[in-house]
């Protein structure tokens, strides 16, 4: 159960409606029961309820059973895309360990808007889920040059499909070991990158195209597809 409060032992700390409700309704616990609580800061934390209604209650954490773990450095930067697609993107990279995510407007992207406070919840809930017990960062959608000029200097693999690219695995064995765990990815949106901006990402010495193999995939398969290879790679 995640929870934006800190979290001691002895330390009451009160449920929001939203959270009261899915304990009692969704879940059916009661007062005394156990459920095991995290904030992204101070690890888990086996807790009992001490009250529960309807739409309030609050929760006794007893003992840290996890400590606090630090996101990993993968960061994946994706198109802003439909917000269904943008959603599972969400869900999947935070299952996935993400650490962060930032939303690009291109210009072929279908929208730039991007409702934050809804992806965030979107995370949390993921991170409930997969027992993570960090968050990753979103940011707020950025346009595609901005990310760019102020890029970190980190290797960014970007998704070229039709661009006959180099497969991704063996661009990360060209990488030095260092910085195969310094992963960023990015994937453009459902039209693809247009010519310009495909003619600005390979003039910056940075960027890596790279091929996840001979399909076009839609954008949210190859955001989620990337990500599960950089981390297959790098042993995590
Ligand atoms: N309409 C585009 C076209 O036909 O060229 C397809 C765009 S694709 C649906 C959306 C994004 O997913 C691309 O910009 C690229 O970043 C990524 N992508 C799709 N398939 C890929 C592949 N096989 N390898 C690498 N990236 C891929």
């Amino acid at each position: 159960l995640y929870l934006d409060q800190p979290l001691a032992e002895g330390r009451e700390v009160s449920l929001p409606p939203g959270q009261a409700h899915y304990l009692g309704s969704v879940m059916r616990r009661a007062p005394g029961d156990a459920v095991l609580a995290f904030n992204g800061a101070d690890g888990e934390w086996a807790a009992r309820i001490a009250s529960l209604r309807k739409d309030r209650g609050s929760l006794m954490p007893e003992r840290q059973t996890r400590p606090q773990t630090t996101p990993r450095d993968v960061r994946l930067l994706v198109a802003a895309l439909k917000r269904e697609a943008m959603e599972w993107v969400v869900e999947k990279a935070t299952e996935l360990g993400v650490g962060s995510i930032q939303p690009v407007l291109t210009r072929r992207s279908v929208t730039d808007r991007v409702n934050l406070a809804r992806l965030g919840l979107i995370a949390r809930e993921a991170a409930e889920q997969s027992e993570r017990l960090d968050l990753p960062r979103i940011a707020p959608a950025l346009p595609l040059h901005a990310v760019l000029d102020g890029w970190d200097g980190a290797p960014l693999l970007v998704g070229a499909e039709r661009a006959a690219a180099p497969p991704i695995a063996r661009v990360v064995a060209g990488l030095p070991p260092d910085l195969v765990l310094s992963r960023a990815w990015l994937v453009g949106p459902e039209g693809g990158f247009e010519r310009v901006e495909l003619d600005d990402l390979r003039r910056r010495a940075f960027v890596s195209p790279v091929a996840l193999g001979p399909r076009i995939l839609r954008a949210e398969t190859a955001a989620v597809a990337g990500l599960a290879i950089l981390q297959a790679l790098a042993g995590d």
